[in-house]
């Protein structure tokens, strides 16, 4: 099992100050910019490179109370059964294309979910499975230093997703991977915020810099449905308060995802991008 600390010894060589780009001096419970003296405290292993802020809205809200609820456990297994969306394997995806253990990954915006020990967890927000606390607009990465980046549902909630992706690239190593689940058919969500939807044509102008290796869907139409179904259902029964939609939603999927298995028969398959409820989009950096 890695320890945050074990993480952060693989961060310490790529880490640059996010305010200047100056290298970074490691102590005990700090960093200190050699460029322009700021300090960044380090806690349990946790590198805070921006004060801590609230978070959240009212449907992660309820979801923490769950979790307190439930434990971490089986909240996770009870979360990813009920979820209306077709559940793709997106560790094996990385996995793919990354060796985790020997190669420095970062999940970018990866939220209250470590999905491998050996990648590094960075987000805005302070949630337990997070390595590095920081501005997602000031990546505290040296050029060409990470291997890849990885994101799931986090572009869209970028108000300049833009500036982000040409951030990616300056900070990955030439040859090096980008994986990135962008939503395009999808309810509003705030998570939170919530600005932007890109078709996979549209993927290919936001990654212009990168190869696009690959795109595709990893749901199908039936997602597609339960999704605008849930949605439309909740705002209704909820007659549009958004602390009782909130439970209305979770109801409601509950009763309803079995359905989203069908998406066996669809997942994967180019004709579906069309009406794709997210696309993933695997894109490399040129060598030179
Ligand atoms: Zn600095």
């Amino acid at each position: 099992m890695k320890t945050s600390l074990a993480r952060l010894q693989k961060l310490k060589s790529v880490l640059a100050c996010p305010a200047c780009q100056g290298a970074l001096n490691f102590r005990d419970t700090e960093a200190v910019c050699l460029g322009c003296a700021a300090r960044y405290p380090i806690r349990q292993g946790k590198i805070y490179l921006i004060q801590v802020s609230g978070r959240g809205d009212e449907l992660d809200t309820l979801k923490g109370r769950l979790k307190n609820w439930l434990g971490n456990y089986y909240y996770r297994i009870g979360v990813n059964v009920i979820a209306p969306t077709y559940p793709f394997n997106y560790l094996r995806k990385v996995r793919e294309f990354f060796d985790p253990e020997s190669q420095l990954v970062v999940d970018l915006g990866c939220g209250n979910h470590r999905i491998d020990e050996n990648i590094i967890g960075l987000d805005l927000f302070d949630y337990a499975a997070v390595d590095v606390v920081c501005d997602l607009n000031r990546l505290p990465f040296k050029p060409d230093s990470v291997d890849g980046f990885i994101s799931r549902s986090v572009l869209e909630h970028v108000p300049e997703p833009v500036a982000i992706v040409r951030q990616l690239h300056g900070k990955t190593k030439p040859g090096g991977y980008g994986i990135h689940l962008i939503p395009f058919l999808f309810p509003f969500h705030a998570s939170p915020y919530d600005y932007t939807r890109f078709t996979h044509a549209g993927q290919k102008i936001l990654f212009r810099e990168w190869q696009m290796v690959e795109q595709t869907n990893p749901t199908g139409p039936i997602t597609l449905g339960l999704l605008c179904l849930i949605e439309f259902l909740s705002i209704v029964l909820s007659l549009g308060n958004p602390k009782v939609k909130g439970y209305v939603y979770l109801l409601l999927c509950a009763g309803l995802f079995p359905l989203k298995y069908l998406d066996v028969l669809f997942v994967n398959r180019k004709s579906f991008l069309a009406m794709a409820p997210s696309i993933l989009a695997v894109v490399r950096k040129h060598e030179h």
